[in-house]
């Protein structure tokens, strides 16, 4: 379960502070080291935890936090302020044409989940916002990248646009707009190449597609469960490319939590949204608040 591991050791922490009538500084400084403690074994960035939890500690000792009848209560309610802000504070939610249609780059590494959340968010946009999306397969070096999608496309009964693999991505997706312009379809979402590892070459096709067909969204997908490795990616595609979110997949068998924790805070890149199975419908919007309420139990 998503947030598991980190949730338990947080929650022993906190059981001890909500008990105690009185709170002393020295209280919450101990309580402070043994959740700085949990963040890195959580894989949360080193300097993201550290600035966390000084914050944290100058919010909860430096006001009339103590002094309040319940200041364990209240030093709980500042982690959960700050967790909160940690992972982007309010939803940051998907950008939308007012010249349609909206044009989404579904980028990110092998395995990481791209041709999937591409159909699931395509399933998302039809069924919760009664959009018309359009499938793109613009992944022409995998053999069953095409198929893969087009199998998608069709146990959800949305088009796929492909021209095999003898024709450039660049060209795919602009024929892809086209396309979309002509059917009045509302979403273009294009799934891009992955590779093992980030290199060049792939970075250049990608900057390609994304001058031609001038995306609305650029969403990087990464693996919640590779931890820091994922945060590490997201920085390296949004140097390159300037992610607009980044979408975490396999959350829900991410029991520690240092991607979700970290990504925003080292990049700058909101997460839009979380993968939470293998399933087409197991996608949502990614709510900080309510990640943070999980965590803290
Ligand atoms: P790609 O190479 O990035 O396009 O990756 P795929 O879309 O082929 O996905 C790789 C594997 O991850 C597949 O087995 C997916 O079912 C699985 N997967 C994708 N998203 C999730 C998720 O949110 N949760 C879980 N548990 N599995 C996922």
């Amino acid at each position: 379960m998503a947030f598991e591991s980190l949730a338990s050791r947080l929650q022993s922490t906190f059981d001890k502070l909500r008990g105690k009538g009185k709170v002393s500084e020295e209280d919450v400084t101990k309580a402070m080291r043994e959740v700085r403690l949990a963040l890195l074994e959580a894989d949360v960035n080193f300097k993201v935890v550290k600035d966390f939890v000084n914050r944290v500690k100058e919010r909860a000792i430096g006001q009339d936090v103590l002094k309040s009848l319940t200041p364990g209560q209240h030093v709980i309610k500042v982690v959960n302020d700050e967790l909160t802000e940690l992972m982007g504070g309010g939803q940051s939610k998907l950008a939308v044409s007012n010249r349609p249609p909206t044009v989404v780059m579904m980028v990110g590494l092998q395995g990481a989940g791209k041709t999937t959340t591409t159909g699931k968010l395509a399933n998302y946009l039809r069924g919760k916002q009664n959009r018309k999306p359009l499938l793109v397969a613009c992944d022409v070096y995998r053999p069953a990248a095409i198929k893969q999608l087009q199998v998608l496309g069709n146990q959800l009964d949305i088009p796929v646009f492909e021209m095999g693999n003898q024709t450039s991505p660049v060209e795919i997706a602009r024929a892809a707009i086209e396309h979309a312009k002509e059917q009045h379809l509302d979403y273009v979402l294009i799934d891009t190449a992955g590779r093992l590892h980030i290199d060049e070459a792939l970075m250049g096709e990608l900057q390609e597609i994304k001058a031609i067909t001038k995306p609305n969204e650029i969403l990087l997908v990464v693996d919640a469960m590779t931890g820091q490795d994922a945060v590490n990616v997201a920085e390296s595609f949004n140097n390159q490319l300037e992610l607009t979110g980044v979408v975490l997949t396999k959350l829900d068998g991410d029991t520690k939590g240092g991607a979700a924790l970290s990504v925003k805070a080292v990049t700058g890149t909101p997460i839009k949204f979380a993968g939470m199975g293998e399933k087409m419908d197991a996608l949502e919007p990614f709510y900080p608040e309510r990640m943070a309420s999980r965590i803290l139990g």
